[in-house]
């Protein structure tokens, strides 16, 4: 326990002396879900923080890390609506984006050149089902699925350019995921929420099928079957409870219980979006997004939690006093495509930030250290074919490794 650890947890002792959560928290014993609730809602957010970052330094670890990524946006169309997307075009726009292998692979060797790690895939959700000129798309390229194609492409990127791929590609079934298992170092699958409301009438999910809390909960838990690590989160604001917030990180929690492949879990502030049905709907207030931070990483047991640098360029390195420990995948060469207004910072100014913070920024692989090196799981969590590219890289950039070894997250 750091010295900053025993002085949280003396400090906590002691102003909750007589509050049997905390201590059921600290101790990892069950806690009523009713009550945890109450707790998160009613406890002052600078007495959650000091709670946050005490379980956060526990592990003694005194990195944060990031992921070296280049972003491939492979296909730009979406079967589903989400009131505050701008990422999903139609197929007239002139920003409709449709890559041909050769298209991604050339972007994945640029990111290459630039010593990053991580290919991430991002696609819509499910284009071919409602858009001919996908389902073209896809034939012309020898596929009947996207699937099909994430799993080809998938394959090409890591055998010529040694960039292991991490696919976001919406709510996969078990049998798509199985496809890009030997491929794909992991997976990423937004959850939003557990909340069913919003798929309501006049919500942020009613015209979006896929954003179902049951279809999400069922691609994370085919992910589990599966052994695959996958990262996961919240998008924080979009007229959800903080109820469901609790409810949301229960179940994540309640499902990496089950099986440990969620390497991660992002808490995102939603920012409204010009030209969106929630064009005009707010952010979420600065203390509330707080609390959902702390509140996720006093629920999630060892699993990372991060928040995305780029959607709070002026206050981001504040999250680490509510308990965070990883900022995700920044790009040194490629926008951010499902947020391009919002620029990531520059790794240096990450650098500078976690530093004065009194952290230490590491990259890391899009595959968690504890999958990596404790033999006894990566067997489990890693497909074979994977091994001979993940040690190269770890060597070849130092990554984080050794010092995790003995770390939660
Ligand atoms: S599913 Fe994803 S890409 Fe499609 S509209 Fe929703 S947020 Fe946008």
């Amino acid at each position: 326990m750091t010295v900053n650890g025993i002085q949280n947890y003396q400090y906590l002792s002691k102003k909750f002396y007589s509050n049997e959560i905390i201590y059921k928290i600290i101790e990892k014993k069950m806690v009523d879900s009713h009550d945890l609730t109450d707790f998160l809602t009613n406890t002052e957010v600078k007495d959650l923080n000091l709670l946050a970052t005490f379980l956060r330094n526990r592990t003694g670890s005194k990195f944060v890390t990031y992921s070296r990524k280049v972003f491939i946006n492979l296909i730009n169309l979406c079967k589903d609506s989400c009131s505050y997307c701008t990422y999903k075009k139609e197929p007239t726009s002139m920003e409709a984006v449709m890559l041909s292998p050769s298209q991604a692979i050339a972007i994945a060797k640029l990111g290459e050149k630039a010593r990053c790690t991580e290919a991430l895939i991002v696609t819509g959700e499910r284009p071919e089902v409602k858009y001919k000129e996908a389902k073209r798309w896809l034939t012309s390229l020898g596929h009947r699925n996207l699937s099909e194609l994430l799993a080809d492409l998938s394959e090409k990127i890591l055998s010529q350019t040694g960039m292991l791929p991490h696919t976001n590609a919406g709510s996969l079934t078990k049998k798509e995921m199985s496809m890009l298992k030997s491929s794909n170092a992991s997976l990423g699958m937004m959850l939003e929420s557990s909340s069913e409301r919003l798929t309501h009438k006049g919500k942020a999910h009613e015209k979006a099928p896929s954003k179902n809390p049951k279809v999400r909960l069922k691609s994370l838990i085919s992910a589990g079957e599966l052994n695959f690590p996958i990262t996961t989160g919240l998008l924080i604001g979009i007229d959800e409870s903080f109820d469901e917030i609790v409810e949301s990180l229960l179940l994540i929690n309640n499902i990496n219980k089950k099986f440990g492949h969620i390497q991660e879990v992002i808490m995102q502030n939603f920012l409204p979006k010009k030209g969106t049905l929630m064009e005009y709907a707010k952010s979420p207030s600065y203390p509330y997004f707080l609390r959902c931070i702390t509140a996720a990483r006093i629920i999630l047991e060892d699993i990372s939690l991060q928040v995305p640098p780029n959607l709070s360029p002026n206050l981001y390195s504040n999250y680490l006093d509510s308990g965070i420990n990883d900022w995700g995948g920044i790009s040194p060469i490629t926008p951010d495509h499902v947020n391009p207004e919002s620029p990531w910072p520059t790794i240096e100014n990450v650098n500078m930030v976690t530093r004065e913070k009194g952290f230490t920024l590491r990259a890391r692989l899009p595959v968690y250290p504890k999958y990596i090196i404790n033999s006894q799981i990566s067997g489990k969590f890693v497909h074979n074919r994977l091994k001979d590219y993940i040690e190269p890289l770890i060597d070849k950039y130092g990554l984080v490794r050794e010092e995790f070894i003995n770390n939660e997250y």
